[in-house]
């Protein structure tokens, strides 16, 4: 007896995602979405920027993904589905010289295919006040600062409301008859025999395995397939059960500071002829987003080793003052004084080894996984994929008739080139 036939565990944009294409390409299944929280979209996916990046990937397959599904959000906003606030204020790439020379082919392609145009360090000062050399600046030395040596500006990037696009996936869904669980928190995969024998301690490794459904609340839930889009949780879920996806929770805190002074005149300045501010990312893993309509600018510091993987909510403001304010004033001195208003930490389900999402099945379910900082921005492709994955099709059809080889961002024939460009 099935209580379902498909359920996916975990209510975030990759959950819904992954939950709309399964009941919309296979109408007569039951399709459930589990998620342990008040309402979908409320964990990582709800500590998100909202930033997103047309092809400004060096990794061939997380391009496809993002402009598939960047294309996909456009078209839901064109066809008045959803009003997802897209603004295309562009991204701008702050190049050391270390850093260029990591992505000095993919560069060249950018520009040779009109993706994005190099910006000298002389318009980047005196377009958005940026201090590209520390060449007299003693304590820029000891901090071991680095200069800029120009920007790869990116047009076609920018960012949207990830509400709305939570609230329009969730109305997808919705609409096609996905049934959304909340406050259901799972407590772990159940795994039966294939065929039952009636003997104590089933099943035995010799027998063939299935994932019969889910704990919860003490009881069993049965599915005939799974998905488990848990997010950067996705691994509780899996390590009990010997599976490994790959992915680790990273830490990551944005803090929102008032455009008032100097920062007011910096967001509302223009370029290149009324071009709004750009999100801007700088060497050491500093990145400013503005936030034109709420007067504000977000600002993060990605930190890698030092930082320990685990889920950790609590923003931490002296992780501001002694990591993120004094690189931030160094490179746009308008922070000088600087204090953020707000606060708030994420993880990122990350992938260390490529950077890029993971979607494979093992016996009848499937993981959706692995967005590493840009989960958002993909989450239209992955859901198509899993869907593909769940059902054994070879290939998933992306938005825009894109033919997309599915085992290629699965694990046993994987073949993606390494992300660089974790923002
Ligand atoms: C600070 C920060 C900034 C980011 N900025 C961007 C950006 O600018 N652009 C971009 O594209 N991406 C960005 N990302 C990444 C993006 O947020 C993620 O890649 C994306 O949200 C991942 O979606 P998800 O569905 O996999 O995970 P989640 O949104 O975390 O969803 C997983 C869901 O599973 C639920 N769940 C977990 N365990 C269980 C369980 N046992 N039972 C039931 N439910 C469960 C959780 O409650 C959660 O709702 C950012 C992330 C962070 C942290």
């Amino acid at each position: 007896m099935k209580d379902y036939d498909v359920l996916v565990v975990g209510g975030g944009i990759l959950g819904l995602a992954s939950a709309y294409y399964v009941k919309h390409l296979n109408p007569k299944l039951s399709v459930a979405i589990l998620e342990k929280e008040a309402d979908v979209g409320q964990g990582n996916t709800a500590r998100s920027v909202g930033g997103y990046r047309q092809g400004i990937f060096t990794s061939r397959v997380n391009q496809v993904l993002a402009e598939t599904s960047i294309q996909a959000f456009r078209e839901m906003e064109e066809t008045g589905e959803a009003r997802l606030n897209m603004k295309e204020i562009g991204y701008l790439i702050l190049m050391s010289r270390l850093r260029f020379s990591k992505v000095a082919g993919v560069v060249e392609e950018f520009i040779k295919t009109g993706k994005a145009l190099l910006i000298s360090r002389e318009q980047l000062s005196d377009c958005f006040g940026l201090k590209t050399s520390f060449e007299d600046d003693e304590e820029a030395a000891l901090m071991e600062l680095e200069d800029i040596s120009s920007g790869l500006f990116a047009p076609r990037c920018g960012v949207l409301d990830v509400d709305k696009l939570v609230e329009a996936f969730k109305k997808r869904c919705t609409s096609v008859g996905v049934e959304i669980l909340t406050r259901k928190r799972v407590e772990r995969l159940v795994l039966e025999p294939e065929k039952p024998l009636g003997i104590p301690s089933e099943p035995r490794a010799w027998q063939k395995t299935r994932v019969a459904g889910v704990y919860l609340e003490g009881e069993v839930l049965r599915a005939d397939k799974l998905i488990v889009a848990a997010g950067s949780w996705s691994a509780e879920l899996l390590d009990p059960i010997g599976v490994d996806c790959f992915v680790k929770p990273k830490k990551r805190q944005l803090f929102a500071v008032i455009a008032s002074n100097e920062l007011k005149n910096l967001l509302e300045s223009r370029w290149d002829g009324g071009r709004l501010l750009p999100m801007m990312f700088f060497p050491n893993g500093l990145y400013v987003a503005p936030r034109h309509d709420e007067k504000s600018f977000w600002v993060s510091l990605t930190d890698d080793v030092g930082r320990a993987f685990g889920h950790d909510y609590e923003a931490e403001p002296r992780f501001y003052y002694e990591n993120v304010h004094p690189v931030l004033k160094k490179y746009i001195p308008a922070f000088a004084d600087a204090r953020p208003y707000n606060m708030w930490a994420g993880c990122y389900s990350m992938n260390n080894l490529d950077g890029n999402p993971l979607v494979f099945k093992f016996l009848n379910c499937v993981v959706a996984t692995g967005g590493s900082g840009s989960g958002v921005m993909k989450s239209d492709a992955v859901g198509r994929i899993a869907e593909a994955v769940l059902f054994d099709k070879q290939y998933a059809v992306l938005h825009g008739d894109v033919k997309f080889d599915v085992s290629i961002i699965g694990v046993e024939n994987r073949r993606v080139d390494k992300e660089y460009f974790i923002l």
